[in-house]
């Protein structure tokens, strides 16, 4: 059996201990006494040394703590150092997860159904069918006036029978080891916690989203608030350099230049169509009437896509007895527009145009567009239309 010191004082962080037992070449080894949190409860282990060589892994066995070490370790006594910034760090976390709960509970009446400790950020599911921004804001506004307020937050230890006003019914019987921040909560927990409120930091509510049980809040406590309030600072000031604006100024500069760029795009649409239609008339006064009078024009578009050549076609199809054939390299690809008194249907002669080179494709009446097989097949389609033409 380990004696687990982070249980009494999880300020410990550095303790002399023997060694009871190693397996796995020396590599696993099981200590009398340890200030090693192992996983559990949703908090990761910690990290540190035992005896000079570092500890990568601390796993619960129920009864005993089993420390996972990147070496085998040596000798029957060892000092072990808990790296103390990842441990507090996990303290603020977890005690600011307790508040947190706490709050939510107290303010909304709705449970914490789980809780996960990551590496960034953690997060509290919520048995919550919402929670509006109003209310989150309330929420951390609550918990940070807490931890203002230095409320001591106590270890004791009872017997699960007599242990009253717990916030969740423990799940097990016997004695309970419990956390209490005063005049606020009570909760059966064998993690790792700070003394007092104050410790826990600034509490910040970073993110609202649906979980499976409700409402997942993702939260930041105490170095992590600082860390990240600085990186988001810093962020808006880069982003405020780059528009010449404080940052303050960001929302409102930001939505006057979408709305400018929103304009431009219409304008730049109108001028587009506008050049098309420009376009269209240089060439069908350019295309020379057959003996039916319809003008035919081939439009080898080396460059761009067919959606490009879209507003050309159909302006000038909108012109008297024309038919319009165009076609892009890449990908291979032919369109075909006929205007209504030409007496072609695009999409029949698009059919029998891409039938000859093993083309697909297919459209309507007045505008039909397929895909060739190469540039061969291109040319050839396009060659065999012109060759149509001529014959007319
Ligand atoms: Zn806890």
């Amino acid at each position: 059996m380990t004696d687990r010191l982070y249980y009494t004082d999880a300020y410990l962080s550095d303790f002399e201990a023997s060694v009871l037992q190693r397996t796995d070449e020396g590599r696993r080894v099981y200590l009398d006494r340890t200030a090693f949190y192992p996983s559990s409860g949703g908090q990761p282990f910690d990290t540190g040394d035992l005896g000079g060589i570092p500890v990568i892994d601390v796993v619960d066995e129920g009864d005993r703590i089993a420390h996972i070490l990147a070496e085998p370790l040596p000798g029957n006594q060892a000092t072990g150092r808990v790296d103390w910034a990842r441990r507090f760090d996990h303290m603020q976390q977890h005690t600011g997860q307790h508040l947190l709960s706490a709050v939510v509970s107290d303010l909304l009446g709705h449970r914490t159904v789980s809780v996960h400790f990551g590496r960034e950020a953690s997060t509290v599911d919520i048995d919550a069918p919402r929670m509006s921004a109003e209310q989150i804001r309330l929420v951390e506004a609550r918990a940070n006036e807490i931890v203002v307020e230095n409320r001591p937050v106590a270890v004791s230890f009872e017997e699960s029978e007599q242990a009253s006003g717990l916030r969740k019914a423990p799940g097990r019987q016997g004695t309970l080891r419990i956390i209490t921040i005063e005049n606020l909560d009570r909760s059966a927990c064998g993690g790792t916690h700070v003394r007092a409120t104050g410790e826990i930091g600034a509490v910040f509510i970073r993110k609202v989203e649906r979980a499976r049980n409700g409402i997942r809040l993702e939260f930041l406590c105490g170095g992590r608030s600082n860390r990240r309030a600085r990186a988001d600072y810093d962020l808006l000031t880069t982003m405020g350099t780059e528009l010449s604006a404080s940052i303050d100024e960001l929302p409102g500069l930001i939505a006057a230049r979408l709305a400018e760029l929103k304009e431009a795009g219409l304008a730049r649409r109108e001028l587009e169509a506008q050049l098309d239609v420009y376009r269209a008339r240089e060439l069908y006064t350019a295309a020379e009437p057959d003996r039916a009078g319809i003008r035919r024009v081939v439009h080898r578009h080396v460059g761009g896509s067919l959606n490009q050549l879209r507003g050309v076609a159909q302006a000038f199809t909108a012109m008297p007895l024309a038919i319009f054939v165009a076609g892009t390299e890449h990908p291979p690809a032919v369109m075909v527009a006929t205007s209504a008194d030409s007496g072609v249907d695009a999409a029949s002669l698009l059919k029998v145009l891409l039938s000859e080179v093993g083309g697909r494709g297919g459209g309507s009446a007045r505008l039909a567009q397929g895909n060739v097989p190469g540039r061969e097949q291109l040319e050839s389609v396009l060659a065999s239309f012109e060759e149509e033409t001529a014959k007319k």
